[in-house]
């Protein structure tokens, strides 16, 4: 294998201080950095590929400590439904698309928030069956929680007004009538009956868009059975080229494990509440603007501690969703009779008490900057005054608590570049509240980078992340300096080329970085 010199400036890491450590070029041999410095060319023992950064610079690979990549390649060929501002919309985007599918053929989409509509109301089954009565739809809501499905995917589904609930999930009913809209574990009534062939096919498209926005570790949340044998197959083919940390569904009940560089089972994942946005986190007090929830509970601690000792026993790490401060405090409870091994995906809201209790325990936190700008409504849910604990990432990383960036995606793009731009400026140019209430939760370009390529791989003892001698060489160039430009540049930041252990996976057109 030829050996490869990058020249130009190129982050090493973040010194003790958090401040980035350049070198002038950087020498791969056998996939792995051997050589930081000038003149790395001049370094290599063998025949030596030259690449030349001119404008742009070199940062180590992100990791995004939270996806759900299946979903994500899923989400590329659904409906966007983000920013839909009515239910006329919505019905007009379904119609379009029964047409163009013709009768029988499920259509799924994803990404709308009843907050937008004018109409005041969540859309039901009767909207979508003005809108395609002969295809069965599922439409998610933005956060994953909610969704609403016509008459014909419900009925397709066995499910009619004599239904019950399943556990941890909510069928809605109206004077004893199902109104087509679906809570949590519900939605996985309907979604889990959609056929998911080709799952592959979704993973490669998630992979590549993963890869052509600069990360080159994804943690993966929620894998199922059929995620895992689609990630199987394509890691033992040689396909992976994004390496792929998986945490397994908490309702798988057997799995092989599976251990390569590109494809490792590390943990199993729980969900203690929901989300905000469809009022299911589960909070301390209730919601400022649906004073008669609290959200919904789903483990108390000691059924988090059972699943915690499970994790335990197969070597596992165990991560766990919670959104809500009451779901937080059940997690930092059942943490405390542990010896380890607990992540916290979200951590949405946290007070100073848990924000205390998460430092003591240093229990790693893998939270999602750009949920700041999505969730724009949250200071009418949770009031002014929590509000000032809501994606308290400053007062995380002052506490000494691991934070790893994520996008969540398919619930944020995956693009690391939106996360950054969210954490350094929190909805400050959208005009939203939440920047004035939270303004010393803001963090620099330095600290939002370090959260999105250090932690994550700290968080799973990984040698990743940084670009040391001997790290393997996990690296992205991008087209600017990302410490230099203005803020609202952040989110313009783009990814010139991709490599991991030195390979090229991903190179943007009409990039030109060669001599
Ligand atoms: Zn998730």
């Amino acid at each position: 294998m030829r050996s490869l010199a990058v020249i130009g400036r190129v982050l090493e890491k973040f010194d003790e201080r958090g401040r980035p450590v350049w070198h002038e070029g950087m020498l791969v041999e056998d996939g792995v950095v051997s050589y930081l410095g000038p003149e790395p060319e001049s370094r290599a023992s063998r025949g030596v590929d030259v690449i030349r950064v001119e404008t742009g610079v070199v940062l180590p690979g992100f990791t995004d400590s939270h996806a759900h990549v299946a979903h994500l390649g899923l989400s590329l060929d659904m409906l966007d439904l983000r920013n839909v501002n009515s239910i006329e919309e919505l019905k007009r985007l379904v119609s379009a698309k029964a047409k163009e599918l013709g009768p029988g053929r499920w259509i799924l989409g994803r990404g709308w928030d009843q907050e937008l509509f004018k109409e005041g109301r969540w859309p039901n089954r009767h909207d979508l069956d003005e809108a395609a009565p002969r295809n069965p739809v599922l439409l998610v809501r933005v956060c994953g929680h909610a969704a609403v499905a016509n008459t014909l995917a419900l009925s397709l589904t066995g499910i009619d007004d004599s239904t019950p609930d399943p556990p941890g999930g909510l069928i809605e009913k109206r004077e004893g009538k199902i109104t087509g809209v679906l809570k949590e574990a519900a939605v996985g009534l309907i979604s889990s009956f959609v056929r998911r062939e080709g799952l592959e096919k979704h993973v490669v498209k998630a992979q590549e868009a993963l890869l052509s926005s600069g990360v080159t570790c994804v943690h993966a949340m929620s894998v199922d059975e059929r995620e895992l044998e689609a990630l199987s197959k394509l890691a033992s083919e040689g396909k992976l080229r994004v390496r792929i940390r998986s945490y397994i569904d908490f309702s798988v009940p057997q799995f092989d494990f599976i251990k390569t560089g590109f494809l490792n089972i590390v943990g199993l994942k729980v969900f203690v509440d929901g989300s905000f946005g469809a009022r299911t986190a589960s909070l301390r007090e209730p919601y400022a603007d649906d004073p008669s929830t609290n959200g919904i509970l789903l483990m108390s601690s000691n059924e988090i501690a059972k699943a915690l000792l499970l994790a335990e026993k197969l070597g596992l790490q165990l991560a766990v969703h919670a959104i809500g401060d009451k779901a937080l405090e059940e997690v930092v409870s059942a943490a405390k009779s542990s010896k380890g091994g607990v992540r916290v995906e979200h951590a949405s809201l946290a007070p100073p008490d848990l924000i205390e209790e998460l430092s003591e325990l240093s229990l790693p936190v893998s939270t999602q900057p750009r949920f700041v700008l999505s969730d724009w409504w949250i200071v009418s849910r949770l009031g002014r005054e929590r509000t000032r604990w809501a994606y308290p990432f400053k007062s995380f990383l002052t506490h000494a608590i691991p934070v790893s960036f994520s996008s969540d995606a398919p619930v944020e793009p995956c693009n690391p570049w939106e996360g950054v731009y969210a954490a350094v400026t929190r909805g400050r140019w959208e005009g939203l509240e939440i920047a004035r209430i939270t303004s010393s939760e803001v963090l620099s370009v330095e600290e939002a980078i370090r959260c999105y390529t250090e932690t994550g791989p700290k968080i799973l003892g990984e040698n990743l992340g940084k670009l040391s001698v001997g790290c393997p060489a996990d690296f992205v160039i991008v087209d600017r300096d990302p410490f230099k430009v203005p803020e609202r540049e952040l989110r313009n930041v783009r990814v010139l080329a991709t490599y991991v252990e030195g390979v090229e996976v991903y190179r943007t057109q009409g990039s030109h970085l060669h001599p």
